[in-house]
C-alpha cells in the first residue's frame, strides 16, 4: 500500500519511545515496537493491545544480529520503510546513593537552558551521587553513538524505497557544545565543512582514551576534567554531541532522506528519575512531528523542542 507508512521505533518498551510508537500508531502509521528484551517487549504489548498497527519485534540496538533481523523483519512484512526514530539511549552513569541526584549537575549545567527555556525551577533531595564507570561509559558509547549509527546504516535500503523516508534520532540539549569544555572537540565537531565520519570517531575514541587512563583500564579521578571533557554526565554529553555531527553526516550522505536529531525536552522518564518538568506525552510532541513532517524541511539539523514545534 502505498499510501500506509511503515515505522521502526527502537528503546520502545517504555518512556518516550513507548510513547513516540503510541502517538504514531494513533495517527495511522503502521509501527514496529522495538525492544532490546522479549519480556518488556511482551509488556509493551500488552498495554497496546487495542492498537492493531502496532507489531512488536526484538532488537538491541548494540547487537548487530539483533538489528539484522529487524532489517529481515520489515523487509519481508513491509517490503519498506518510512520513518525511522532512534530514540534508544543511555544514561552512562551509575548511582550511588539517593537516587534524586539529578540538582548536581542540573544546577552546574543551568536548568532553563537544559529545559529549552521552558522550565519551572524545581527542586529535587541530592543525597547520592552519579559515577561514571569504564561499564556505564563503553555502554554509552555503544548504545547512544554506535547503535543509532549501526540502525541507521542497516535500514537505509529499506528507507531508500520510500518515497518520503525520514530519520529522527533523539538527541538531548545535553549534547550541544556549548556545554564542551574542550575547545578541540568544539572545533572539530562545529567545522562542518572538514567534518567526516572519521573525524567524530576520533572525538569519540579519543574521550574513552582519556577515560581509561590507567593501566587496568579503570577511570582515574580527575582525568576527565584534566582533559576538559564535561565535568558532569561527560559520556551522555559527548555521545550526544557526536550524534548530532553524526546526523548531519548522514543527511549530506543520503540527500534523498530527511535525518534530524532532537531534543525532547527534560521529561520525567526513568532516565531522568522521572524529575523533568515535561511529560511523556508533552516530551514526545517534537520528535513526533519531525517523524510526520511531510516530505521536504530541514534535514540535518539539531533542533531543540521549541524549533521542531515552531516548524
Ligand atoms: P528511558 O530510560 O525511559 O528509556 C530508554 C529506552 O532505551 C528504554 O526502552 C531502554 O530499554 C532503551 N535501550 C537502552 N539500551 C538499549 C539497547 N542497547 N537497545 C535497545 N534499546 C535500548 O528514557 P527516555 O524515554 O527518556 O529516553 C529515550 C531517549 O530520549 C534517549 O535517547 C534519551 O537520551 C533521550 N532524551 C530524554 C530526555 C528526557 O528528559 N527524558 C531528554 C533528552 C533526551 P530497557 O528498558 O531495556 O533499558
Amino acid at each position: 500500500d502505498a499510501t500506509q507508512r511503515y515505522a521502526l521505533v527502537t528503546g520502545a518498551n517504555k518512556g518516550t519511545g513507548f510513547e513516540i510508537c503510541r502517538q504514531l500508531a494513533s495517527k495511522g502509521v503502521v509501527v514496529v515496537l522495538a525492544a532490546r528484551d522479549e519480556k518488556r517487549v511482551i509488556e509493551a504489548r500488552e498495554k497496546l493491545k487495542e492498537l492493531d498497527n502496532v507489531v512488536f519485534h526484538q532488537l538491541d540496538v548494540v547487537d548487530p544480529a539483533s538489528v539484522a533481523a529487524v532489517f529481515e523483519f520489515i523487509k519481508s512484512k513491509f517490503g519498506r520503510l518510512d520513518i525511522l526514530v532512534n530514540n534508544a539511549g543511555i544514561r552512562g552513569v551509575e548511582v550511588d546513593g539517593d537516587v534524586s541526584v539529578l540538582q548536581e549537575y542540573i544546577e552546574a549545567d543551568n536548568v532553563s537552558f537544559l529545559a529549552g527555556g521552558q522550565a519551572e525551577p524545581f527542586h529535587v533531595k541530592a543525597s547520592g551521587k552519579l559515577i561514571e564507570t569504564l561499564k556505564g561509559v563503553d555502554e554509552c558509547v555503544e548504545t547512544n553513538y554506535y547503535g543509532a549509527k549501526r540502525v541507521t546504516e542497516a535500514l537505509i535500503p529499506l528507507l531508500q524505497l520510500s518515497h518520503s523516508p525520514r530519520i529522527v534520532n533523539v538527541s538531548s540539549t545535553l549534547g550541544c557544545l556549548v556545554l564542551q569544555p574542550n575547545e578541540w572537540v568544539k572545533r572539530v565537531l562545529s567545522s562542518k565543512g572538514r567534518l567526516t565520519e572519521e573525524r567524530v570517531d576520533e572525538v569519540v575514541q579519543q574521550f574513552l582514551n582519556n577515560f581509561c587512563c590507567d593501566k587496568i583500564g579503570n577511570f582515574k579521578e580527575g582525568k576527565l576534567e584534566e582533559k576538559q571533557w564535561p565535568p558532569h554526565l561527560a559520556a551522555y554529553k559527548v555521545l550526544k554531541a557526536a550524534l548530532n555531527a553524526y546526523t548531519w553526516l548522514a543527511a549530506q550522505k543520503y540527500p534523498n532522506i530527511c535525518i534530524n536529531a532532537v531534543c525532547p525536552g527534560f521529561a520525567r522518564t526513568d532516565i531522568t528519575f522521572n524529575a523533568g518538568p515535561l511529560s511523556e506525552v508533552e516530551a514526545v510532541e517534537a520528535p513526533v512531528k519531525m517523524a510526520l513532517l511531510p516530505y521536504g524541511g530541514p534535514s540535518g539539523s539539531f533542533l531543540h523542542r521549541s524549533d521542531a514545534l515552531s516548524l
